[in-house]
């Protein structure tokens, strides 16, 4: 596909379901792979779509919790052992409150694997709500949700696309998101009312948050185990109402856009 795309690799949680794996995107555009999230089993999830590795430009981690960021290590390990002869650097861009957590706490304990390793190098840029950073032509511009302390949601622009992926979140300001000119949103929605999780969006919080505002396309993800039938049956029950076409993202599926 040259068109530019979203492929989904996961939409659950840090509690396992068969058939599934943690919330994570890969965003082809162009020749560059952008990944936003890693949980852990994600390094054989990029294998299993017929993708490298070494095709991940940019890591977008939008907090750390485990079922975000255990992939990290996994995906550099990979790279180290299984590319001898190509040279390569990730970019991981993170939460400037979480650099020292990725730094010298995730990634600590296998520094003397990753620094000997000349041929693999990664690099982790801060990121700060509203402060934007550039992969080439396209434009991220981080925004604040309402999760983990810190939690960033990233929106992706070029002159053609526009989408925004929240991360974890429970209600949040959605205006900022609107105000990006988003078109495409990927929304955490883990469970079904009353089964809410603090932190978390449920589909009905969902739905009141994104109904009526200006974005075209939204695919609620994130889901607990067993949760994703009820929200599936929560929505066709709702039917087509507002501004906002909401929709269930699927694992496996390519969103071109
Ligand atoms: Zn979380």
């Amino acid at each position: 596909m040259n068109t530019p795309y979203i492929h989904v690799l996961g939409t659950g949680t840090s509690v396992p379901e068969a058939g599934n794996a943690p919330s994570s995107y890969w965003v082809k555009v162009r020749d560059k792979a952008l990944l936003i999230d890693a949980g852990p089993g994600i390094a054989q999830e990029i294998v299993n779509n017929g993708y490298n590795l070494t095709d991940i430009h940019t890591i977008f981690l939008t907090h750390i919790h485990s079922d975000h960021c255990l992939g990290l290590p996994e995906i550099l390990f990979g790279i180290i052992h299984g590319e001898q002869n190509i040279h390569h650097s990730i970019n991981i861009c993170v939460s400037a409150a979480y650099t020292k957590f990725i730094e010298d706490g995730l990634l600590k304990v296998w520094h003397p694997w990753f620094k000997k390793s000349k041929h693999v190098t990664y690099q982790i840029t801060p990121c700060v709500s509203g402060k934007e950073l550039f992969v080439n032509d396209v434009t991220i511009t981080p925004f604040k949700v309402n999760h983990h302390d810190s939690s960033l949601g990233y929106h992706m622009r070029t002159k053609d696309i526009s989408l925004s992926f929240t991360g974890d979140t429970d209600v949040f300001d959605i205006h900022q998101v609107e105000e990006l000119k988003t078109q495409i949103l990927f929304l955490d929605s883990s469970t079904s009312d009353p089964q809410k999780i603090p932190g978390h969006l449920t589909v009905q919080e969902s739905v009141r948050l994104v109904e009526n505002s200006n974005i075209s396309r939204v695919y609620l993800s994130h889901f607990m185990p067993g949760e994703q039938k009820k929200i599936k049956k929560y929505l066709k029950k709702r039917g087509k109402k507002g501004r906002s076409e909401i929709l269930l993202a699927e694992k496996g599926k390519k969103i071109p856009l």
